[in-house]
Parts: structure tokens; C-alpha cells; sequence
């Protein structure tokens, strides 16, 4: 195939790989060799894109496309192609406060919707490293650092209107992955639709309960409103443990394709939700001979760890970067503004931290009771003993929902965390 064919979309494999690649002289070069010679294995776990492996005798990247539908579903469930695009702007646009937490941006082919990135290696999803029982000391700490950092310099405390309404324009675009979140984390879950499922028969009662409460989905809707119209920072839009990849020592985020001006507590909440995911996932991967409660202990903790070092450093940035068009630093020189605005810094975590709540329970409820599950619990093969791991944590979030005053530190997260998995029988066997 010619370079110049490829310029056309169409789906990329081993076949067109080398021919786009071997077209581009620093791709090449840092592969080596002859494009003949690459290694090239696709790898897509996810939903929605291929990815490939490529290895030369010299170097590797990943290629990642789009395609025009959702992979998980099918051809079906057309999607539009520019997710790319707004992936690679995402990245472009947090590069220059979180160059070392990402991949390596190689090139971008606008006609092919396709990334070519630094391959990862030896790092994997953090997800499967948390399933198989391994800590990773660096994780949660770092992703907190990236969305202090992501999320103070896109937000109109870091950045002036004019950059912060240009970033607006660019990813109004994505509203076709909006639509998703909007749909299958908000609302679905609540209702009947065609695309939930669930641990069946074991759940049946709890999910028709979840659809019946109308004070838990006017909850959700709340959410799902403040998702939609509060546009406070550049998000990620799909932070769970399944978008970072990790070593014991590096932490790098993938993934950003659901991008836009969002509320910054929706990429905190995914992150939290999945720690506690695992958390009660642990109870159906433990075995007598491999015991989980130690490394359960651990995961609760890390919530902590990921909130105090995200609130430190968002309070920092805040004190010593402040370049926007909010809260303008010469109206708060004087001592007593500058009481006062540390007053509202204070108000303003702690409506992050309502935010994180409430977003984290929605992004567990919506793992278990609709559309996208997570291996976390699928590789429970015992349904009964998934559905109890699966229930304690329903119960965690339908709390988390319904009493947002009693969680105001992440103290309570994890004492609430323990109440119902202790009471839900799910540690036993
Ligand atoms: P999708 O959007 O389709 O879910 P992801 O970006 O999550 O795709 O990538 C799917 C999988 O490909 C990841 O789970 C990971 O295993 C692998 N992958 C993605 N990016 C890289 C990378 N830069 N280096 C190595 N592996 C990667
Ligand atoms: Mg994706």
C-alpha cells in the first residue's frame, strides 16, 4: 500500500502499519530497521479504538485509531472518528504541566484519526495489577498530582479566560462522548434500558430498588446536571484504574478520548471509585492460601493518600500560581482579603471533595448495575460471591448518594467502606 492511499480513513493493520509509519522519518528512525522487520501486535482491550504494538530493532510506539463505531458493541453503535482528535488535543493541551505522566506524543494523522504514541513498557493497566493483589506504591499519589495539576492550570484560577474559552471551543466538539457518559453513568443505571446488565438473579431486587428510589436518582441527576454544566477545568472524562498505566515507580495516564470542560471532582470521584471497586472486588479473588485483607487495608488507605495530596497541592498551586481571571490575586493583598480568600480556598476543596463523593458513587453504581463492567468483578467467577462484593459496594455508593453530609473527609469513606462489606457477608468465601 502506498503512503499516499493510507491517507484515506480506513482501518489500519499489520499490512498498512509499516507503510504510514515508514512514511514518517522520526517514527522510522526510532523504530530502526526495515518496516518489513517491525513487530506489530494489536492489543485493543478497551471499548472503543484499536491499538497496536510496534516493534523495531531499535525502538517501539503505540499506535491507537479510531474506528467508526463502539468496538465493545459492535458496528451498530456508529461513533464518530474525531475521538482521536480529541484525544491528541487533550494531550497537547495538559503536556506542558504533566509532560512525565503521559506518553510521549510521536504524531498525529488527521485523514486516518490515528495517534502514534510512546510505547509503554514494562508498565501495565493498574486495574490488572490491583486485581492480581500487587501495590503499587507511587499510584495514587501520582494520579492525584496529575489532576491537581491538570486541573488547576485548565481552570480559570490557572489560566486566563481567553485560553480557558479557546479550550472551550476545541472540545465542545466532543460531544458524541459526552452523550455516552451522559447516557450510560447518569441514566441508564436508573432506568430500564436495553443496555444495562447485572449479576442476574442475585441482583435483580437491589437494581429494580436503584430504578424505584426517587430520591437516589434525583441525586444522580443532580450530578449528571453538574457534570454537563459545570465547566471548571480541562477533564479527562475517564479516569478510572483501568486508564492508568503503571510500574512500582512510574505512573502514566492513557486514554483522555471522553476530554472536556468539565467539573474537575468527575476525574477525582472516577479515581476514587475505582480504588473502592477493588476494594470490595478483593473478597472474590482472596483465597484461603492468599489471603486479601492486607492489601485491602492498603487500597482504603490510598483513598486517603490520593485526597490529601490532591487537596495540598491544588491549595499550593493556588497560593503560589494563580494566573487567571478568578479570585484576581491584587484584590486579596491586603491581610485580612487574604484571610479571607483562604477562607473560600478552604470552601472550594470542599466542594471538590462533595464533587468526588458523589461522582465516585455514580461511577460505581454504573459499573455494576449498566452498561460497561470492569474485570475487577467479571473475574469473580462465583456469581454469588460477586453479587456480594457487588452489593457491599452499591450500598457504599447508594449512601454516598443519599447522605452527602455525613462524608466529609475520606475518614468516613473508609469507615463506611468497612460497615458494609463487614456487612454483607462478602468476605466470606
Ligand atoms: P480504548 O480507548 O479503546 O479503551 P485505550 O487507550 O484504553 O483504548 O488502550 C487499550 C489498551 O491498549 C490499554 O488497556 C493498554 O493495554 C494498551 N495501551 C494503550 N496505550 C498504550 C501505550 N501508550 N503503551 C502501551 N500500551 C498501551
Ligand atoms: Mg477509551
Amino acid at each position: 500500500m502506498s503512503v499516499k492511499a493510507s491517507k484515506v480513513w480506513h482501518p489500519l493493520d499489520a499490512s498498512s502499519l509499516p507503510a504510514l509509519l515508514g512514511g514518517l522519518r522520526e517514527i522510522s528512525g526510532r523504530l530502526g530497521g526495515r518496516p518489513e522487520s517491525w513487530r506489530i501486535r494489536e492489543v485493543g482491550d478497551g471499548n472503543l479504538n484499536l491499538v497496536f504494538l510496534v516493534d523495531g530493532p531499535t525502538g517501539s510506539v503505540c499506535v491507537k485509531q479510531s474506528l467508526p463505531y463502539v468496538r465493545a458493541a459492535g458496528e451498530g453503535w456508529p461513533m464518530p472518528l474525531s475521538r482521536a482528535f480529541f484525544e491528541w488535543s487533550y494531550f497537547q493541551a495538559v503536556a506542558p504541566w504533566v509532560a512525565h505522566f503521559i506518553p510521549a506524543m510521536l504524531h498525529y494523522e488527521p485523514a486516518l484519526y490515528c495517534i502514534v504514541m510512546e510505547q509503554l513498557s514494562p508498565h501495565i493497566i493498574l486495574r490488572r495489577g490491583l486485581v492480581a493483589g500487587q501495590r503499587y506504591p507511587r499510584a495514587a499519589r501520582d494520579v492525584a498530582e496529575y489532576v491537581a495539576l491538570t486541573s488547576f492550570f485548565t481552570s480559570d484560577l490557572g489560566q486566563s479566560l481567553e485560553r480557558k474559552m479557546a479550550l472551550s471551543a476545541t472540545f465542545s466538539g466532543n460531544s458524541a462522548l459526552c452523550r455516552i457518559t451522559s447516557d450510560l453513568v447518569f441514566a441508564d443505571p436508573y432506568r430500564d434500558a436495553p443496555r444495562n446488565r447485572w449479576t442476574t438473579p442475585q441482583l435483580d431486587a437491589i437494581a429494580a430498588e436503584f430504578r424505584r428510589d426517587g430520591a437516589l436518582k434525583v441525586a444522580a441527576s443532580r450530578f449528571g446536571h453538574r457534570f454537563l454544566s459545570c465547566a471548571q477545568s480541562l477533564i479527562h472524562g475517564d479516569l478510572h484504574t483501568g486508564s492508568v498505566m503503571v510500574t512500582e515507580s512510574d505512573t502514566r495516564v492513557i486514554d483522555p478520548e471522553f476530554a472536556f470542560l468539565g467539573p474537575s471532582g468527575f476525574d477525582l470521584g472516577a479515581f476514587v471509585a475505582n480504588l473502592l471497586i477493588s476494594y470490595f472486588s478483593q473478597d472474590g479473588h482472596a483465597s484461603p492460601a492468599a489471603p486479601r485483607a492486607e492489601f485491602q487495608a492498603w487500597l482504603v488507605a490510598e483513598v486517603d493518600v490520593f485526597w490529601s495530596h490532591f487537596r495540598a497541592r491544588y491549595g499550593e498551586l493556588w497560593r503560589s500560581q494563580a494566573r487567571g481571571d478568578a479570585y484576581p490575586g491584587d484584590m486579596f493583598a491586603d491581610p485580612a482579603s487574604s484571610k479571607a480568600l483562604e477562607t473560600e480556598r478552604a470552601r472550594i476543596l470542599g466542594e471538590l471533595f462533595a464533587d468526588m463523593v458523589g461522582f465516585a458513587a455514580i461511577k460505581i453504581i454504573r459499573r455494576i448495575l449498566g452498561f460497561a463492567h470492569n474485570i475487577d468483578f467479571e473475574w469473580i467467577a462465583d456469581a454469588d460471591r460477586r453479587a456480594r462484593c457487588e452489593t457491599a459496594a452499591l450500598l457504599l455508593a447508594r449512601t454516598m448518594l443519599l447522605s452527602p453530609a455525613d462524608f466529609t473527609t475520606t475518614a468516613d469513606i473508609v469507615t463506611a467502606a468497612r460497615h458494609f462489606r463487614e456487612h454483607s457477608g462478602s468476605g466470606r468465601s
